[in-house]
């Protein structure tokens, strides 16, 4: 039953749900899927949590699943971390991002009571699937549901393997994404379901402890080579096989690093968001939350209650409607639409458009080695590029402009869906996100209508570089980020 509490009235948040509650139970029942069809094992000594994309314990629905489960067996918990030098676009940006969260969260855990471990390994032909061998004395094994990242299909192989029941647990957004069974076509399409059902989804659960610890020689017992969190990290990502051209970022990782900036936001941001959010010159005037959103480091939904203690429900609307309509729009795109990646995801009006305007001429052509060096003659794509390659992140609004811009500067549409994916993946600290995936597409038409017709763009919604000269101080932020290069 939905609260009858309005978000932001003074007596908002409600009384928080306890972890054994029919709200927590009801959320559940929506965001657990069994990923195979093994029993349970009856000999099991603890409940595995193999955290993958949901990297925080406060507000982590896997996490919650787990803990009912590990009481209702009477078993304890292990919280498992691993990272492997193979996924996509492996670097030091990301390993590092991940091992400095990795240091905090082990803190906490000693602190807090929780049995947590991190595995690194360094090297492709090193000693694989330390998972495995702690799966095989669980009794069950929880891990988090997430579309993207290549962790759908590394869950999948996973249980394919395993000899005990594994279970995927949703954490990534608000109103749980079960209940969105079809691809939604737009916005509008679905923000009326989420934001009738955002109150509800918001009440918070008071998270508690599995009722049985781990006893030390259990704990001892796991045979895995555990990392020591506490120690040089740079020096561990330096041994570590993986892109080493692609650093770190001056953006510190870690709940509390993401704590702060939610707490400055609401503060200074929040209530003029709306006009803030539109200057790419203003690098303040949005959350700038995606990292740690991605990561799971915070969740949306803590996000989400911050803003509307702030400034109430009315004034975080502009604010939610990003956070929640196109957030999720973008989640059910990647968990229902399996081409998230391909131009096949678009809609009927884009393929034939993109048909009549296959063959006109293009203003210019370049490689991709070419965009990723940001060797356009154009400044202000320029310095969106070199946004992206030095803080790993690209104002909102450059964001349109860099991916629409790129649509026009290749042989072919699908050379430029792939040359976008791979620059944003590869150097986006927020990148491999369903996000990631529902704002390129963005650009090719998915979510939007047809426009006017236009060379190469066809019907395709357009933006023009030299029109945001009018809409914005584009040459304050080109200035920033290309150093002395001056105007057009
Ligand atoms: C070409 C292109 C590529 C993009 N790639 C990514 C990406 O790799 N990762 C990513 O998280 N977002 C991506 N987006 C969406 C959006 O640009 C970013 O989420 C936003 O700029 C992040 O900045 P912020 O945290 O300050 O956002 P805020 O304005 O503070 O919004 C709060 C949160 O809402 C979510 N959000 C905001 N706008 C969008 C949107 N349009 N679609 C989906 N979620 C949104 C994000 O999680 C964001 O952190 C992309 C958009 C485009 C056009």
């Amino acid at each position: 039953m939905p609260s009858e509490q309005p978000i932001g009235s003074p007596r908002y948040p409600p009384v928080p749900h306890a972890l054994t509650s029919a709200f927590v139970r009801d959320q559940l029942a929506l965001r657990a899927r069994s990923v195979n069809t093994q029993p349970e094992r009856r000999t099991g000594e603890f409940v595995l949590y193999w955290m993958q994309s949901t990297q925080r314990f406060a507000d982590n629905w896997a996490l919650r699943f787990a803990t009912r489960e590990a009481n209702r067996l009477g078993l304890p918990l292990i919280i498992h971390q691993g990272l492997d030098p193979t996924y996509e676009h492996a670097s030091d940006r990301i390993h590092s991002f991940i091992l400095h969260n990795a240091r905090e969260l082990a803190q906490r855990a000693e602190r807090g009571g929780l049995r947590y471990q991190f595995v690194l390994r360094r090297r492709r032909n090193d000693d694989r699937r330390a998972v495995d061998r702690v799966a095989a004395r669980a009794a069950l094994v929880v891990t988090d549901d997430f579309p993207t990242a290549g962790i759908a299909e590394r869950t999948q192989r996973f249980a394919a393997r395993c000899a005990c029941r594994v279970v995927a647990v949703e954490s990534h957004a608000i109103v749980p994404a079960a209940l969105f069974v079809k691809e939604e076509w737009a916005a509008r399409t679905l923000r009326p379901k989420v934001m009738a059902n955002l109150l509800h989804a918001l009440e918070p659960v008071a998270d508690a402890l599995p009722r049985e610890d781990a006893s030390e020689a259990l704990w001892r017992s796991l045979e895995v080579d555990r990392l020591d969190l506490s120690g040089d990290l740079a020096g561990e990502i330096a041994r570590c096989e993986i892109d080493h051209s692609v650093p770190p970022v001056p953006l510190k990782s870690g709940r509390r690093a993401a704590l702060a900036r939610l707490r400055k936001f609401c503060d200074d941001a929040l209530p003029r968001y709306d006009e803030r959010r539109s200057d790419p010159a203003d690098p303040d005037g949005s959350s700038r939350l995606s990292p740690y959103l991605h990561f799971g480091q915070v969740s949306a939904a803590e996000v989400a209650r911050a803003a509307i203690a702030a400034v109430g429900r009315p004034g975080a609307e502009r604010f939610l409607d990003e956070l929640v309509t196109w957030r999720e729009l973008a989640l059910n795109f990647a968990l229902r639409n399996l081409n998230f990646r391909s131009l096949a995801a678009l809609p009927d009006w884009v393929h034939r458009t993109m048909a009549a305007h296959a063959q006109d001429a293009r203003e210019v052509v370049y490689t991709r080695e070419q965009l990723e060096r940001a060797e356009t003659h154009h400044p202000l794509w320029n310095a969106a590029q070199r946004e992206l390659v030095a803080t790993g992140s690209i104002h909102n609004v450059m964001r349109m402009y860099w991916g629409k811009s790129v649509l026009t500067w290749t042989a072919t549409y699908d050379d430029a869906l792939q040359h976008l994916i791979h620059l944003n993946d590869k150097w986006a600290l927020d990148g491999r996100d369903p996000s990631s995936y529902g704002g390129i597409q963005w650009c090719f038409g998915k979510f939007d209508r047809p426009w006017g017709e236009r060379p190469v763009w066809g019907t395709i919604r357009s933006m023009s570089l030299e029109r945001a000269y009018k809409k914005f101080d584009a040459l304050s932020y080109q200035r920033r980020w290309n150093g002395e290069e001056s105007g057009l």
